[in-house]
Order: C-alpha cells, then structure tokens, then sequence
C-alpha cells in the first residue's frame, strides 16, 4: 500500500488499531475468519472449474492449514462436478454451510417460497460430513417488515440453524466481474492494479468495519469476512491473507469465530440484514452518521475503479 493511501486510512480511523495491547482489551489484536459465499463454478472446463477451486483451497491450507465456512449456493453445485468440488472442501476439513438454493432477494419472495429454498439447498449439502446447521441470507438481506424477519429467524430456529453473519462485508465480486471482463477482453492483461485494488478495499472495510465493532460494541468481534469463491481469490487469496497477517491481524478458523456471541444477536432493525456490526450499530441509534445503505455495493467502488483505469 503506497503511504499517500495508508495516511488516508489513518484518518479514516484505523489509527484506533493499537495492536498490541491485551487481549479482549480495546485495542487487542484483530482476529479474522474466511467466509466464502456461493460457488460459482469457475473456468472453460471441468478440469479447469476443478483445478481453480483446488488453487483456493491451497491459498487456505498455506497459512497454517486455515479453515474456512463455505455458504453455498444450491443451484451452482447441484451437478457431478459440483459434488467433487464440495467433497474437496469438505474433505480438506472446511465447513458446508447453507445459502440458500437460489440466492433470492428474500424482500422479492413469500416466506414459504423462501423457507422452502433453504431446505432445497439443505438437500444438497446435508450429507457431507462438514455440513453444519448455519445460515446465511443471500445478498445479506433479511426481511423488509417485522413479520417476515421474524418469521424466518423462527423458522431457521425450529429447523436448528444458527446464523452465520458476515462482520466484514465488502464487494469482492464487482472486483472479480470487472477483471473477468477485462481478461475477457485481453487474455494477457496485465493484473497488477486489481490486485492492489482488491487489498486496498477489503483492509478499507475491515479497518471500517473493526473500528465500528469498537466503537458499537466496546469490542473488536472475531471477525468473519465476506468473500466469494471466485476468480479474483483464486489468484489473490494468499496476497489478501498474507496481508492481514502482515498488519498484525490474526488469522482464525471459521468455527472458531463462530464462537463469539455476536452471532446469536438479533437485530430488530428494518429492513434486517447486512453486516451484523452494521446492524447492531444501526439498532443503537447512535451510528447513523457512519452507516451507508446498502452497507457495501459495487455503486461505493466503480468511481473509484474507473478512475484507475481497471
Ligand atoms: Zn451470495
């Protein structure tokens, strides 16, 4: 990161990063889970799709064998090949968690149309060893009215589900779009400028969302940041992972994040969902001035990348 842009960060908070103070403390070391949400199946071929899943399961196992949460999206494994690939994950000792089987807008649908989607995904994972009862919204939204909100945090309850919030959102996606097209355009395009745009913004959003947990909640939560199983972590994983180790966060497993209590929060904001600090922060009433709607888009990112020419 270049200093012009660390500065910029200083003043945007990150300068309440005291990272070696006591555990539990303020200023603790920062803790970090991966979450990988979806599955598209990546790549021209099978063997292809195969071997760019493997990669990122090797950027995980290279920092001292990592284990990661997987939410998965049920249309986009629901094949031979899909199988293989969450036998992989399974296999290498990650979790298999629930993301529904047609990632819904859950605003856009009844609830009984959406309680029947998760069971449809549930189907899918529930035989894999690593499949645990977690789950997560699609696109991080929850319900537009209380009712609905309700009536879904009831049912994944009945059905024995926990939630499995993201604390670190960001847009990952519309970094992976963006370089899918530009490879797509020129197969030999140099890549350089993505990567370190992809680093910038996800360690903007964690210091963002890490000074907000401070501020909300007196505390920095054992993070679980929001990434997709995509392109753009095939070949950037390890850097983006190496790079939160290198700013002195610790890297955790997905289960042990887990633990922390913020998880079984339950925000009675509407419309429900987003970052679960996002939430709290917003319940309290005292944040709004810090807090965008949607939390995270690619709207916030395409001046930005425009601008660099990516
Ligand atoms: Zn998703």
């Amino acid at each position: 990161m270049q200093r012009r842009q660390f500065a910029k960060l200083l003043s945007a908070g990150a300068a309440t990063l005291a990272l070696n103070a006591i555990p539990g403390g303020a200023g603790a070391k920062p803790q970090v889970a991966v979450t990988m949400d979806d599955f598209n199946l990546f790549g021209e071929t099978d063997a292809e799709k195969l071997e760019n899943s493997r990669a990122i399961l090797a950027a995980l196992r290279s920092r001292s064998n990592l284990k990661a949460a997987a939410f998965i999206c049920g249309q986009r494994v629901n094949s031979e090949l899909g199988k293989r690939v969450l036998q992989a994950w399974n296999d290498a000792g990650h979790t298999i968690a629930n993301h529904t089987y047609s990632h819904w807008y859950y605003h856009r649908r009844s609830v009984e149309e959406f309680e029947a989607d998760i069971l449809r995904c549930e189907e899918i994972i529930k035989n894999y060893p690593r499949f645990t009862k977690r789950f997560r919204f699609p696109m991080l939204k929850e319900g537009d009215t209380a009712v609905r909100r309700d009536k879904l945090r009831a049912f994944l309850k009945e059905r024995g589900y926990k939630m499995g919030y993201v604390t670190i959102d960001a847009s990952d996606w519309y970094v992976d779009e963006r370089l899918s097209a530009r490879l797509k355009q020129n197969p030999k395009a140099d890549l350089s400028g993505y990567r370190q745009f992809y680093l910038d913004h996800i360690w903007e959003r964690a210091v963002y969302y890490d000074d907000l947990s401070r501020r909300a909640l007196d505390r920095s939560v054992k993070h679980t940041l929001l990434i997709h199983h995509n392109l753009l972590n095939k070949l950037f994983l390890g850097d983006l992972l190496a790079m939160f180790e290198h700013k002195g966060w610790e890297l955790i497993d997905a289960t042990e994040a887990f633990t922390d209590p913020v998880f079984a929060a339950e925000p009675k904001i509407l419309p429900a969902g987003e970052s679960i600090i996002w939430a709290l922060a917003k319940e309290s009433g005292k944040f709004d001035r810090d807090l965008r709607y949607p939390g995270e888009d690619s709207v916030y990112e395409k001046a930005k990348m425009d601008t660099l020419g990516l």
